[in-house]
Parts: structure tokens; sequence; C-alpha cells
């Protein structure tokens, strides 16, 4: 279990920082100042500091430092996706001729960014099984600038250990990354455990409702915040006023979310333990997971996030997403209610005939918050 690193609870930041009541009307949430420009009192005489939305807004302002004293960090950044605030970090951290050692297990988009993307900008990459930190050592190089870890991972639940490859990132003078998007704050704070900045997409439980798309980044450092403050005005993939309003909502309720989904989670865990046509689980609380330990260190609960394969291949995997009822299937994660899908046909097909392929049996829940004897049944009627 990880220590909070904050003077209040994790709770009561998730409801105040940042948002202190408006001063002229006192209202209790940040409104949504859905406005591009200020009013300047002469030449450069700006009200607090803002003049155009690009460079900052209020609503975004409360929500880049909720999410700073959410994960203990000293700056805070939204963007208007999770791949835009990759994109920003990586153009930020990253020239051409550099070197960044990526998981073998992570989400498809992020690949494709590495592979797609950055590839033709100069940027090479090594992929390491970053559940073993000597894989990452065996797969650094004298131009290596950054690691870049997943963990939890989408979609089989690797678990890497932060600490570890913190320690192996910073002997050879790279950062280290962490894709926290699965564990949110509540559950891992990576920056505690030698990270030097986490990625967010909010979009998935930060967000919780499936309403909205934006993603964050949060560095250790000030001058590396800086920096990425820097580059996110220059680049321009900021979060809308609205779309930071939807997140700061969905952030005031992210503890008491994230204990539901562990605890239905590990309902349906029970149910694919017991259920013969299932062949293998992937989830970071079963104590037959290898990295079980690792993730009962740095995770405060083990999130609601459940891969596992069926028998009878692809076939069988698609069936039992078409069957299911109660859990919508639909891409994404992270919302209030329980999502399935087939990763090898839907979320990861970007990454088909690659070191990143996920079995073709594979099929990946996000295990909402509805009742858990309704989604026990639902899924139990789907394998069947
Ligand atoms: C969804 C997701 C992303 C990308 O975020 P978007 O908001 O869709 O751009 C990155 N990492 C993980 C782990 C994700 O699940």
């Amino acid at each position: 279990m990880t220590e909070h690193q904050h003077p209040q609870g994790f709770e009561t930041l998730a409801i105040h920082a940042g948002q202190e009541a408006d001063p002229r009307t006192g209202a209790v949430v940040p409104p949504i100042y859905q406005v591009s420009t200020y009013k300047q009192d002469g030449v450069g005489g700006l009200r607090g500091g803002y003049e155009y939305s690009r460079s900052a807004n209020p609503t975004r302002t409360a929500l880049e430092e909720c999410l700073a004293a959410l994960e203990g960090g000293q700056r805070g950044l939204a963007f208007a996706s999770g791949l835009a605030a990759e994109d920003t970090l990586l153009r930020t951290i990253l020239a051409p001729g550099d070197h960044i050692v990526i998981p073998n297990d992570a989400y498809g988009g992020t690949f494709r960014l590495f592979s797609k993307v950055l590839s033709r900008w100069g940027v090479s990459f090594d992929v390491a099984d970053t559940q073993h930190p000597e894989q990452v050592r065996a797969a650094l190089k004298p131009t290596t600038k950054a690691v870049w870890v997943e963990t939890p991972s989408n979609p089989l639940l690797g678990i890497t250990d932060i600490a570890a490859v913190a320690q192996i990132a910073h002997s050879a003078g790279a950062l280290l990354v962490v894709d926290n998007t699965f564990a949110s704050p509540y559950l891992q704070q990576p920056l505690a455990l030698g990270a030097d900045v986490v990625v967010h997409s909010t979009t998935k439980y930060m967000g919780g409702h499936s309403d909205v798309v934006g993603g964050a980044l949060v560095a250790a450092d000030a001058g590396l915040g800086e920096e990425l403050a820097y580059h996110q005005n220059a680049m321009g993939a900021v979060s809308g006023p609205f779309d930071a309003w939807l997140v700061l909502r969905g952030i005031k309720t992210l503890g008491v979310r994230m204990d539901r989904h562990s605890s239905n989670a590990e309902q349906i865990v029970a149910l694919l333990s017991r259920h013969p046509k299932v062949t293998q689980i992937f989830y970071p609380g079963l104590a037959t997971h290898a990295n079980h330990e690792v993730a009962a260190k740095q995770m405060k609960a083990f999130g609601g996030m459940v891969s596992f394969r069926v028998e009878g291949g692809e076939q069988a995997a698609v069936e039992v997403c078409n069957r299911a009822k109660l859990f919508t299937l639909g891409e994404s994660l992270g919302g209030v209610e329980s999502l399935i899908e087939h990763p090898g046909r839907m979320t990861h097909a970007s990454v088909a005939g690659s070191l990143l392929e996920v079995p073709a049996d594979l099929v990946r829940v996000s295990v909402g918050i509805e009742s858990a004897d309704d989604l026990v049944a639902d899924l139990a009627r789907a394998l069947n």
C-alpha cells in the first residue's frame, strides 16, 4: 500500500483541490468558463493571469491543480485526449535520434503513436516485458531518454514494479513515464514510487461516466512541469472548459467508484474462476498472477479491469461478447456501466502482427458499479 503524500486525505483533495468557492458568486463548483479571451485592464493588465484560453482557462486550471494534488506532483496539465497528452509529452522529452523503451503490453493507440508517428520523426523504440525489470535494463541504449510503463497493462493486466523500473531508468539517465489510467491515483501513485511523469486517459476512470474524452500529464518536478506546460500551449492540444468541468465532476467520486469497481471485479473473477469454459484469467488480485505481490505492494486495491480466455478460440470469445446484455459491447473502459469487448478485433486490432498482439480467444471486461449479482448473472449467461 502506498502512502498518500498529501497534507489532506485523497477524497478531500478530490473534492476540494483547485476548487475554492468562486470569489464573486460563492458558487461551490468551478463554473464552466466557456470563453476564449479575457478583458485586459490596460495593455498587459491581466486579471488573474488569463489572456487566451489555449494558454490557460480557469476551469482547466481547477482541474489541473486537482490532478497535481491527486498524483502528488508539482504540475498537472489537461489535454483534449489521452493520446494528445502522450504526444505532447513525447515531443517534449524526446528529439530525433533518441530512443525509448516501451512495454510489450499496452494500449493499442499508444503503440501506434510510437510505431506509426514518432518513428517517422527519428525516434526509435524497443519493446520489453516490463513485468521483468531486468528486461528493461537489457533494452537500454546510450540514447535511451525514457522508459514507458503501463501498469496494470491493457489488456493483459500485467503488473510492473514501478519502484524497481524507476531505479533502472534513472541509473541510465532516462525518465520513467507511467500510464496510470487503469489504476487511477486512488489505487496507485507512481510519482511517490519514483516515476517522473504520470499519463492518464481521463476518458476512463477519472471522468468515469463515459461522457467525455480527455487526457492528463502530471510531472513530479516543477522544471519538467514548466517545460510540458510550455509545449501544451505551443502544441495546443488542450482540454476545452466543458470537458475539463466534466472530468473535475467525475473525480469527486473517484474513490467511492474505484472501491466498488474493485469489489465488483472480485465477484466477476470468482465466477470466472469456477467456470469450466474459462481457460485463463488475467487479474492482479489473483494470488496466481505472476506479479500479484508487486500489485499488492503498490496498489490499494486491484481495480475493475478483468480479461480472460475462453475455450473454443476466437469465435467462442466473440460469441461471449455478443451474448452479454448488461455488459455493453463497446470499446473504452472505466465508466460506471460495465463494458465487454474482444481486444483482438476491437481495441487492439492495430497491434495485430506486432510484438503486442493479443490472444484471439481473449475477452476484456470493464466491470462497472451496477449491482454485482446482476453482473455475475449476465456474464454467466453469456458464457453458457
Ligand atoms: C484509452 C487509453 C489511452 C488513450 O486515451 P484517449 O483518451 O483515448 O486518447 C491511453 N492509455 C490507456 C491505458 C488507455 O486505456
